[in-house]
């Protein structure tokens, strides 16, 4: 009872409504918003995705956009001590991976899943941004990982783990060694597993919010958790990834009325 009080005034805290939520970048593309090209450098790049496509309105209209700097000092009704309000279960999967020309996308079986505040929300993929699109108390970092997942009903919930440079990443090196340098379909190597898990800082306590997808079409109500504590990839990894995607990083956008709640 205690649990499913504490989530209801979680969500209420976060103006979830969970009416559901459209996107197409991240996971599935209504044919429309697949032909509009949008980018991250000059008339097609973020402040003007808005104007690229009636359906790219929130990029530039909408209120609760990502990525925002996390203030650490801002955060409200911290401290939400619950074993169980975040439960991640991500198994090993073939590696299926795509460069899809934003990033590189690793593509999830089902199976893995991560739980909030007792909803659960199926892994779809994760995919990196260089640099990191959040901050924290205004440092940026080398890079950031999203896990987009999906709930039965079509919400969104999307985890950020920030990568600094560090230790050389042995899990990381597997997607690295397989990473289509061009654009193109999804290459499937069954052979190779990955997992997600390893991709977990041990540490995991995390500021969640409501935001946006973080690419046209921003569509908003999507539920973000992101974790405090990075992970390592040594450097020679990250410019790996920078030779290709030198900056597919949204900037900061306004938090304005939202709250941030920390979870311990
Ligand atoms: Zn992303």
């Amino acid at each position: 009872m205690t649990s499913t009080l504490q989530r209801r005034r979680l969500l209420k805290l976060l103006g979830m409504s969970f009416l559901g939520t459209s996107f197409s970048s991240c996971v599935t593309s209504p044919a429309r918003a697949t032909t509009v090209n949008w980018g991250y450098i000059g008339k097609t790049g973020p402040a003007n995705w808005g104007e690229l496509s009636p359906e790219f309105q929130l990029c530039q209209i909408g209120r609760q956009q990502t990525p925002i700097d996390l203030q650490i000092a801002d955060v409200k009704n911290a401290h939400s001590k619950n074993q169980d309000l975040l439960v991640i279960n991500y198994q090993p999967t073939a590696l299926h991976l795509i460069n899809n020309g934003k990033t590189i996308q690793v593509n999830y079986k089902t199976g893995s899943y991560l739980k909030y505040a007792h909803q659960s929300f199926e892994l779809l993929q994760f995919h990196f941004h260089h640099f990191s699109e959040h901050r924290i108390n205004g440092k940026s970092y080398d890079m950031e990982l999203h896990f987009v997942h999906r709930s039965q009903t079509g919400n969104l919930a999307v985890m950020g783990v920030f990568l600094q440079a560090g230790a050389f990443n042995p899990a990381l090196q597997i997607i690295w060694d397989a990473m289509p340098q061009q654009q193109g379909l999804e290459t499937r190597i069954e052979d190779i597993n990955i997992d997600a898990s390893q991709f977990l800082p041990a540490e995991h306590r995390f500021l969640t919010y409501s935001g946006s997808l973080t690419t046209p079409p921003c569509s908003e109500n999507v539920l973000w958790c992101v974790m405090e504590t990075p992970i390592e990839a040594s450097r020679s990894q990250i410019a790996k990834f920078s030779q290709i995607f030198p900056h597919n990083a949204r900037p900061l956008q306004p938090r304005n009325d939202r709250v941030v709640i920390e979870v311990l």
